[in-house]
């Protein structure tokens, strides 16, 4: 039995591979579920799954969950905080490390499952945007195997030679074509933009997704984090990486190789076709996904993104470019400035205006060093922080 880990179990991610492995429950023993304060959630999944860990990163909450489990199943441990999710990411009951608390919290945990040289199921983009070189250099190190979730990651990962070690040219990879829906606003006139709602930034065509990543695929700077993401998990520069939006979501990515030739990897868009992928890599397991029917489907449509309507990736473009702590700084604006966002606080549009300021005033440095990384973070956030209250006033 494979002992997994769920880092974000009452998540967007957590679900569904909850879902993928309930229908696998001779393959996987689930050794630890995680959420942040959602007791109830957690205690459902607890009573359900009898895991041998449960951990809260809220030490309230952890209290709460503690005192409903005392009856019911006291032989779930409860731990609380970074050093219980810390503790059962890099346990040795852990083989596999289901990456996806959502955003710059989710570093250290999954940092440590890959020190700790499990197989880390990377949900958690946010936290090799923050820090690509350090996360790449411990997954080497300690021998760790590192699967996309991303959906076109893991779609990237599968048109990849078997073979696959790094390195874009030796494999013969001109391109990859990394393929965006274009969110809920693709079409909508620019000038009303700065009107909309987090209710209907939320509203994914295609995707059922947590809040925060739902508003950044309406701003596309989801995608902004996907071509860094896809730079440090491939090997590849900015310039091999191309944009295409494809409204369907039917394509989840392309590679292109010398040769002509363009692999693409398609199906329905759920996201248990990636997880129960990397969770079963190098075979292939049922995920309850429903068939793709091109038939049903009969049209797919391709166009450029305009930077105009998506400033957010060119400023991750740039932060790219810019290198070191560079990315953590895109990284924590972004993070402040969609909870603003998600809490009526700022505009829509205001949103690329203070991950910009927050790029142009926070000053970079080398980002070799877990602190120097912590550091960027935190101050990226006081300095957005900063300028939504100034935003607001
Ligand atoms: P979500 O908001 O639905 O779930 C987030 C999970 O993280 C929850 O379990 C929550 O309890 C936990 N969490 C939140 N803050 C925390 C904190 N401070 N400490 C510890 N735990 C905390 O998010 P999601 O949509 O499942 O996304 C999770 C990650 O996966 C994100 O990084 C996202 O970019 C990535 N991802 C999601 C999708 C998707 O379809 N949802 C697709 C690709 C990538
Ligand atoms: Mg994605």
């Amino acid at each position: 039995m494979i002992g997994v880990t769920i880092l974000g179990s009452t998540g967007s991610i957590g679900l569904s591979t909850l879902d993928v492995m309930s229908r696998h429950r001779d393959l996987f023993d689930l050794v630890a579920l995680t959420a942040n304060t959602n007791v109830r959630g957690l205690l459902e999944q607890c009573l359900a799954w009898r895991p041998r860990y449960a951990v809260m990163a809220d030490s309230e909450a952890a209290g709460h969950l503690q005192g409903a489990l005392q009856h019911e199943a006291p032989d779930i441990k409860v731990l609380s905080g970074q050093a219980g999710l810390q503790e059962v990411a890099g346990c040795a009951e852990t083989d596999y490390v289901m990456a996806a608390i959502v955003g710059a919290a989710g570093l250290l945990p999954t940092l440590t499952a890959a020190r700790s040289g499990k197989r880390v199921l990377l949900a958690n983009k946010e936290a090799l945007v923050m820090s690509g070189k350090l996360f790449m250099d411990a997954v080497k190190l300690n021998g760790a195997q590192l699967l996309p979730i991303d959906s076109e990651h893991n779609a990237i990962f599968q048109c990849m030679p078997g073979d696959f070690n790094g390195g874009l040219e030796q494999t013969g990879v001109t391109r990859i074509l990394l393929t965006a829906s274009g969110g809920p606003f693709l079409t909508k006139p620019l000038r009303e933009l700065s009107g909309v709602t987090p209710a209907e930034a939320c509203a994914h065509p295609n995707w059922d997704m947590g809040r925060k990543i739902s508003v950044d695929s309406a701003t596309m700077m989801n995608k902004g984090l996907e071509v860094i993401e896809a730079c440090w998990l491939f090997d590849a520069s900015a310039e091999n990486i191309e944009i295409v939006i494809h409204p369907e979501s039917v394509i989840h990515s392309l590679v292109e190789y010398a040769d002509g030739s363009v692999l693409a990897q398609l199906g329905n868009p759920d996201m248990r076709t990636p997880i129960a992928h990397a969770m079963a890599w190098p075979r292939r397991m049922e995920s309850g996904v429903e068939k793709l029917s091109l038939f049903d489907i009969s049209q797919l449509n391709f166009e450029k993104p305009d930077p105009n309507r998506f400033p957010c990736l060119g400023l991750a473009r740039q932060a790219l470019a810019e290198g070191g702590t560079a990315t953590a700084i895109l990284n924590a604006a972004n993070e402040v400035a969609v909870g603003e966002f998600l809490g009526s606080r700022i505009r829509y549009t205001e949103i690329a205006e203070v991950v910009k300021q927050t790029l142009e005033g926070v000053a970079k440095q080398p980002a070799d060093a877990l602190e120097q990384v912590l550091d960027a973070d935190k101050r990226a956030r006081d300095y957005a922080a900063d300028q939504c209250r100034r935003l607001n006033s």
